[in-house]
């Protein structure tokens, strides 16, 4: 006899090829129907002691045996209970599923259509409603997905902050840490949403066919990106030297990049009857986006980091825009899969990311450029000239 479980709580009596529900139990046994009871008329009964160890007694069925039954059942539950959190369609689920299975127990688990079906009704049942904007979201979240939940404000503007033990053991223990975000919500610290924000703009002032014609266009967007690679201490004298030679069409997207990343903005303002300069400064600082130190200690460079993990996730989700429970359980199992590497690594093996981490010729020129600044071997004109044919967009 083996008892099955389903994602409800509700329990199954699987015996000799016949399938039974749970009904009243009496002082001193369990009854059980069995379930073609509709589809069959089959009025057969079974009963078993009250720990649910042993079989006393079974009437007959009208019916015959199904030997793959007990299979088809497990396999649907666990069909059940993959649904929820799950990346891809219900029925991409269902497939993958059924696919692994003989063809006895696909048959017995029913057709693919009823399957994808019921599917669909259980995974619309267990999840919440899809907030339609961030004051939706569930005060408190619902437990399903809380499990990895370390922070909620509770409040309108809702912040929500997940993680696992073990990584934030990780980041307690590590002396670099690389943040991202989306471009937005403001703050980043990476060198690859510079060069993604570089190019956005030139997308959106329209300047994509003379970046993509003329190559004096393309090299100076390289230096305007090339000024992360300076000390942070000379940005502002290399934007001086840019902004000596701007190439025609160029000249708002060099006056979008000095007051969003080096300079900041003026604007006259009167002050003791006098017209005075008052200077706004950068939305973001050079100091945020400068990767000068971090490639001269040879650390990797953030945006390889970000990059990296972004594409991850993304490939993780499954979606350009998940919901928000997808989203949830994609950060639990992203967790989850660190783990793993970092138990990996801990053993000594080394994982897949770690053997690509070799320097790329790429990196090693970057790196090149940056220590002949540093010697005095090339000046910041020099410099700027040559790491401008060194990024690409
Ligand atoms: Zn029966």
């Amino acid at each position: 006899m083996e008892i099955i479980k389903n994602n409800k709580g509700g329990q199954k009596l699987c015996y000799k090829g016949y399938c039974y529900t749970k009904k009243a139990k009496s002082a001193v046994s369990q009854r059980w129907e069995c379930d073609q009871r509709g589809s069959q008329k089959c009025r057969a009964i079974a009963t078993t002691d009250l720990e649910l160890t042993v079989v006393k007694s079974v009437t007959e069925h009208t019916h015959a045996a199904d030997m793959f039954k007990v299979s088809a059942l497990k396999v649907r539950e666990e069909i059940w209970s993959g649904l929820s959190g799950s990346r891809g369609t219900t029925g991409q689920i269902v497939v993958d599923k059924l696919a692994q299975q003989p063809a006895e127990i696909r048959v017995a688990a029913g057709t693919l259509e009823t399957l994808k079906r019921t599917a669909r009704k259980r995974k619309r049942e267990d999840t919440p409603a899809e907030p339609k904007s961030a004051s939706d979201i569930p005060i408190p979240l619902p437990e399903e997905y809380r499990k990895t939940l370390i922070f909620d404000n509770e409040s309108a503007a809702r912040i929500l902050i997940f993680a696992s033990e073990d990584g934030l053991r990780l980041l307690d223990n590590a002396d670099t840490w690389f943040l991202d975000g989306t471009h937005s919500s403001g703050m980043t610290g990476c060198f690859y949403h510079l060069t993604q924000s570089t190019w956005r703009r030139i997308q959106s002032e329209g300047l994509q066919r003379l970046y993509r014609e003329d190559s004096i266009v393309r090299h100076f967007c390289g230096m305007l990106d090339g000024l992360a690679f300076l000390p942070v201490a000379d940005v502002k004298e290399g934007m001086r030297v840019l902004q000596e030679s701007i190439p025609d069409g160029l000249e708002s997207l060099v006056e979008y990049f000095d007051s969003t990343y080096v300079n900041g903005t003026y604007r006259m303002v009167m002050s003791d009857n006098r017209m005075k300069f008052r200077r706004t400064a950068p939305r973001f600082q050079p100091a945020v986006w400068n990767v000068h130190d971090s490639t001269m200690a040879g650390r990797e460079r953030t945006n390889n980091v970000c990059e990296g993990w972004n594409n991850g996730f993304g490939k993780l989700v499954g979606h350009k825009n998940p919901s928000i429970w997808t989203a949830i359980k994609c950060i639990e199992g992203d967790a989850a899969m660190v783990e793993a590497d970092v138990m990996r690594h801990a053993r000594g093996q080394q994982s897949s990311k770690q053997k690509r981490k070799i320097r790329t010729a790429h990196q090693i020129t970057l790196l090149t450029l940056c220590q002949q600044y540093s010697t005095g071997e090339k000046t910041i004109r020099e410099f700027l000239k040559a790491i401008g044919y060194s990024i690409r967009l």
